[in-house]
């Protein structure tokens, strides 16, 4: 996605609220220029997106209508749930109620089979929605119930909000004030609430109707007109809806019913032709008790006529038994194949989180027995390993002659590669069994397993030489490189005792080092046992 600069563009308007411009971008895009599948698919996920944004949901269908037809075996499902769920939505909005359905259960279906919680949980917010639509609220709440208890499973406060404010809303319209109430708690703890408006919006609109219900009308009053407040930053129709649509509930509430008919009335219009007859049918009755109120009564039986043909024409529309059993029945089905799928990524997450910790451990081991410029064992590694070694071993000090001289006549830098360099002759001499470390400065230990005086005579001898006849004249022109090499050969202990212990040993091979600088350098001096 990230290197596709007209979508980004696009995006960015779109963000700015340059939506025309965004609109002409994303076209452009999606005719002209997408090439692969999923960059079409992007393409009329964000066209639809704006399109929406500029009234146009007829075309934002058709948008997303053409991205499922792109669906092929190689879709990512993310993005197949994506299209599928933003399209139920855009169903529910138009009015097409059993369209939506459908793709609702598409969605529950997939995001099972791929384990994908959160589109799974969309899926039951989706059908369970379309029961609150048609009043149908204990039914919506077996669906949000199922929903709930996916919730540990979930990752996402967003859908976590979503799912606990269609709690509260079935609780309210079921008379359970105290259910909701404890439900919109929960909302209201979830980090999700301060970063989307609608969620902000959807707090005072709840708590609001609960006050109202709970004949509180002046707290009412005043959640709504906070909610409103929010509406100011910008919300979708159907949230500013609501929030009018309670505003004019808590007037009537407050024996205001002409102030709520001038605000229903003017309310009402703005939502025409959205395709939202749930939130018309909602004015209509709210409208007709206004009306009511003030004695209007023929008004009043206008609206209430008007409210209920859209109830009828609802009910047509949304199969409320379908939906409560066979759509219901199926999604249980799919909850356990979900969950069964689920566990599999956790412990396939689990098994990776454990590959990676041992990785790390691996690393960490190796730096702190490394000596980061000769990439050989350093002092620490021998330590603990003269510690724990029982068996008998020989040891190799050695030193390079006047490396002093190397940094000085060179430089600091050079004398650095002469180190590495040393390090891979001393470790390409020795045998796999034996190892080396550099014990400091120009200083390297050698381990050779091995006890017999004439074979570490003459692995040291051959150390020796492989230095001396090494290429060095690209790093120390006009200039040999030698090294010195004390040796001394671990004496076994007394039977029953533990030997010489590996501090002793390496005093003695220092000493036959400083006795290999005495005789004059490039040479090897091997002290025996007890010597
Ligand atoms: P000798 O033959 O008696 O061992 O003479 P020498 O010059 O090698 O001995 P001396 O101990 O006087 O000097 C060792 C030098 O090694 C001094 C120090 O600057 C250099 N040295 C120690 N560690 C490093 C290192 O990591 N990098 C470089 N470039 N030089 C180092
Ligand atoms: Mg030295
Ligand atoms: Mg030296």
């Amino acid at each position: 996605m990230d290197d596709m600069p007209l979508l980004q563009q696009a995006r960015k308007k779109f963000k700015n609220n340059q939506a025309e411009d965004a609109l002409l971008l994303c076209r452009k895009f999606v005719e002209k220029i997408a090439y692969r599948n999923r960059e079409k698919l992007h393409g009329e996920l964000l066209l639809s997106e704006i399109q929406i944004a500029l009234g146009k949901t007829k075309e934002s269908l058709a948008s997303l209508e053409r991205g499922v037809a792109l669906f092929s075996i190689s879709t990512l499902p993310d993005d197949k749930l994506q299209v599928l769920s933003t399209l139920s939505y855009r169903n529910n909005d138009l009015g097409l109620y059993q369209q939506a359905a459908k793709n609702w259960l598409k969605v529950g279906e997939y995001s099972a089979e791929v384990g994908s919680v959160d589109f799974f949980i969309q899926a039951l917010l989706g059908i369970g929605s379309l029961l609150e639509i048609v009043e149908e609220h204990a039914a919506a709440l077996n669906f949000f119930n199922q929903a709930e208890l996916l919730c540990t499973k979930s990752n996402s406060d967003l859908t976590l909000t979503r799912l606990y404010f269609h709690i509260v809303s079935c609780y309210l319209s079921l008379k359970k004030y105290n259910k909701a109430q404890k439900y919109l708690t929960f909302c209201r703890e979830n980090d999700a609430l301060s970063m989307v408006f609608e969620f902000e919006a959807s707090m005072f609109l709840y708590q609001a109707k609960i006050y109202r219900k709970q004949g509180q009308v002046k707290k009412a009053l005043n959640e709504i007109y906070r909610g409103l407040e929010v509406a100011k930053k910008g919300l979708e129709a159907w949230t500013h809806s609501m929030l009018k649509l309670e505003l004019g509930n808590c007037l009537i509430a407050d024996k205001q019913a002409s102030k709520a008919v001038e605000l229903l009335i003017g309310a009402n219009l703005n939502i025409r032709g959205l395709g939202l007859d749930f939130i018309e049918q909602k004015f209509n009755e709210t409208l007709s008790n206004a009306y009511a109120q003030l004695g209007k009564f023929t008004e009043a039986l206008v609206c209430e006529k008007v409210a209920h043909s859209i109830v009828l024409n609802l009910i047509v529309k949304i199969p409320v038994g379908k939906l409560e059993c066979d759509y219901f029945s199926s999604l249980s089905k799919q909850q356990r194949l979900l969950l069964i799928q689920h566990t599999k990524i956790e412990n396939k997450v689990l098994k990776d989180q454990a590959e990676d910790h041992h990785e790390i451990v691996e690393r960490l081991q190796h730096d702190v027995f490394t000596d980061p410029l000769t990439e050989v064992y350093n002092r620490r590694w021998l330590d603990d390993e003269l510690n724990s070694k029982t068996e008998d071993y020989a040891l190799l000090m050695i030193d390079a002659d006047h490396f002093k001289t190397v940094n000085d006549d060179f430089s600091h830098q050079i004398g650095d590669h002469v180190l590495k360099r040393l390090a891979t002759i001393l470790s390409s001499e020795i045998r796999p069994v034996d190892s080396v470390t550099r014990f400091g400065g120009e200083e390297f230990v050698i381990i050779l397993c091995e006890t017999n005086y004439q074979q570490v005579q003459a692995l040291a001898e051959r150390i020796r030489s492989a230095v001396e006849i090494a290429y060095w004249s690209d790093l120390l022109p006009g200039r040999p490189l030698t090294i010195s090499l004390g040796g001394a050969i671990k004496c076994s202990g007394e039977l029953g005792t533990l030997g010489e212990l590996g501090e002793q040993l390496l005093k003695r091979a220092d000493s036959a080092l400083y006795e290999a600088k005495r005789q004059g350098r490039n040479c090897f001096v091997l002290q025996k046992c007890n010597e």
